[in-house]
């Protein structure tokens, strides 16, 4: 695989203006979305062989997702990309302005395992709806879906359009080293320093979308069982390898051991009192991430769960009971069916937690008191989050999906992401009609009218 020579292919393709034609666009994307429909099936198989994820949670998460996006941006590709005309100011009376929507050029798309699918083929699809070339590289973890994306992606285009490049650290090093004109990661906070450090070497934009601890708190007015309900099925969807995931829970001390036991009773329910036998709880990525999560286990009060087996990459729906914030598992990222609960009896207790960290990628309360509602989300700076449901802000493509800080850089999703991978550029086009003289030298007696025009103008 000879990447400068691609990615040279794909300058002289985007050179030729080509995809800067709408209907183009339209069309490649329907070839797309026709193509994808055909290896659904291909795509459920994949997800199972590479960590039992089920065809249901697929569906779900990653499949659905994908074709919604698409249906989105072939429906709306024509609007989207028009210029849009804006208000005249004051400074650029008499003219008619604009803000084009642009595609970049060369785009790299840097995906992840976790929702290895959803997070290769939406950035990429926004990618190309915006007019750019694109490279994906997919994850290395997840063989089987990875070869599907490149499979998908050299039937529906050519090289000098789009490809997929699959490979581990060495080809992402390699992908890096080269000039981009955007690069959209997906993946770890410290992988994401190495992207950003990278881009800013020839100034390239990015969007970098991160992790880390997403807190969920739980106060005492709440509907216990259906916020328990809630909270494991976003906990425990994907094995809880979810970015958005409640990394989590901080409950008002009194409902803490009620909430353990509706959590357990929650767990039961769905995945039965051995969920190693249920086809429906995926296994961890591989044997790496799964003692990683064991060593997390060391000295914690585990008041349900806790079994593993490391050959098959399992570890079952585990809570643990109030684990020390200097302990492994309120360090890092969880990333797996880990639920730690902590407890709070005022704000300041749950400053006390959510303070030690960076500003999440999500944040869940779970209240029927608004003003405690309105708190949370008034002192706290996360990326996104929701009230009474776990993850559910994911899935309306209305709202921007990103971090902030140290979870992530920019935001997609729906136009977002369409914008996302659009240079606004900005025309103001001057009318000869009219020529006001007060803006030209010499200014002697003209600064008080200037003044004057400002105020009225604004
Ligand atoms: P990762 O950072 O290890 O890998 C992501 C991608 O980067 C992979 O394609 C990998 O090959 C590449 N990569 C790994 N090391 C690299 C290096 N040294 N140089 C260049 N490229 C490198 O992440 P992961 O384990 O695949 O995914 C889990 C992480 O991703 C979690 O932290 C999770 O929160 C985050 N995540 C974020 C979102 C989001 O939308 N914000 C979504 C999914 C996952």
């Amino acid at each position: 695989m000879n990447i400068p020579s691609i990615l040279k292919q794909q300058r002289a393709y985007f050179k030729t203006q080509q995809t800067k034609n709408v209907s183009f666009r339209i069309d490649i994307l329907k070839k797309l979305k026709q193509e994808i429909v055909s290896r659904e099936q291909d795509i459920y198989d994949a997800f199972k062989k590479d960590f039992n994820k089920s065809a249901f949670e697929g569906f779900i998460s990653e499949y659905g997702l994908v074709i919604s996006e698409l249906d989105l941006a072939i429906k709306n590709l024509k609007s989207w990309s028009k210029p849009k005309r804006v208000t005249p100011s004051i400074l650029t009376f008499p003219s008619t302005d604009y803000i084009y929507k642009e595609p970049y050029g060369t785009v790299l798309v840097i995906a992840p395992w976790n929702y290895p699918f959803l997070l290769a083929i939406d950035p990429m699809l926004m990618a190309i709806a915006a007019g750019n070339t694109v490279v994906v590289k997919p994850s290395e973890l997840t063989v089987h879906t990875s070869k599907l994306i490149t499979e998908i992606i050299k039937s529906v285009f050519e090289t000098e359009h789009a490809t997929s490049i699959e490979g581990g650290i060495p080809i992402a090093t390699e992908l890096l080293e080269q000039k981009w004109d955007y690069i959209f990661f997906t993946g770890s906070v410290p992988v994401g320093k190495i992207v950003a450090k990278a881009a800013a070497k020839h100034l390239t934009p990015v969007t970098l979308e991160l992790g880390g601890k997403s807190p969920c708190i739980v106060d005492d007015t709440i509907n216990l069982k259906l916020a328990a309900k809630r909270i494991a099925w976003g906990k425990l969807l994907n094995g809880g390898q979810t970015c958005i995931a409640p990394d989590y829970v901080i409950a008002e001390s009194s409902i803490k051991d009620k909430l353990i036991e509706a959590l357990k009773a929650e767990i039961i329910n769905a995945y039965g009192d051995n969920p190693r036998e249920s086809g429906d709880f995926p296994r961890i990525i591989n044997e790496r991430n799964t003692k990683r999560l064991i060593e997390m286990l060391d000295d914690v009060n585990i008041v349900y769960g806790g079994e593993y087996h490391i050959e098959s990459c399992y570890i079952a729906p585990t809570l643990v009971d109030h684990p020390s914030l200097d302990s492994k598992l309120m360090q890092d990222e969880i990333f797996g069916p880990i639920l730690p609960i902590l407890t709070y009896t005022n704000e300041t207790d749950i400053d006390n937690i959510i303070s030690n960290y960076d500003k999440p990628l999500s944040l869940y309360v779970f209240s029927k008191d608004k003003a405690f509602i309105d708190a949370i989300l008034k002192n706290y700076s996360f990326g996104g989050g929701a009230i009474n449901d776990p993850l559910i802000h994911f899935g309306n493509h209305r709202l921007p999906f990103g971090g902030v800080g140290a979870s992530g850089i920019g935001a997609y999703h729906g136009k977002h992401g369409f914008d996302t991978f659009s240079h606004h550029k900005s025309i103001s086009k001057r009318g000869t009609w009219f020529d006001p003289p007060v803006r030209y030298a010499p200014y002697k007696g003209k600064l008080g009218l200037l003044k004057k025009m400002f105020k009225w103008f604004g």
